[in-house]
């Protein structure tokens, strides 16, 4: 099982933002901006590139509802998803990272680690 998945079941634990019957948004563990959350679908998909349009729908409405309960939505923030190999997805389930809290600059590359 995938260490998201273990996340979703409890056997990781995890600092939830905030959590619905189908999305979790929780702290990432090594955060690259002051406010640094990934939010995942509960059901495994490895990817962006593989995850059914439907699910996306529900899950956009759910990173809207996180960035409102971080603060988040005045000042702006950025949103990435990385996929595969090219992409430098380390971790193959869905995940969005939002990250904020401060100007994380106008291109990814210096903020993201490798
Ligand atoms: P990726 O590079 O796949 O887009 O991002 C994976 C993210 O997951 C990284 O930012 C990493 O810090 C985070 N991460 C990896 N393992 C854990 C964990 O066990 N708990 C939490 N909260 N974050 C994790
Ligand atoms: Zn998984």
């Amino acid at each position: 099982m995938c260490i998201f998945c273990k996340i979703v079941n409890g056997e990781i634990p995890n600092k939830t933002i905030l959590e619905d019957e189908k999305f979790l948004a929780f702290e990432d563990i090594s955060p690259a901006t002051k406010v640094h959350v990934l939010v995942i679908p509960k059901d495994h998909y490895t990817s962006f590139d593989v995850v059914p349009p439907k699910i996306m729908a529900g899950m956009t409405e759910f990173i809207q509802k996180v960035a409102s309960k971080l603060n988040l939505r005045e000042d702006g923030y950025r949103l990435i998803t990385n996929i595969g190999e090219h992409g430098g997805q380390v971790v193959h389930h869905l995940h969005f990272h939002i990250l904020g809290g401060e100007y994380v600059g106008r291109l990814v590359g210096d903020k993201i680690k490798e």
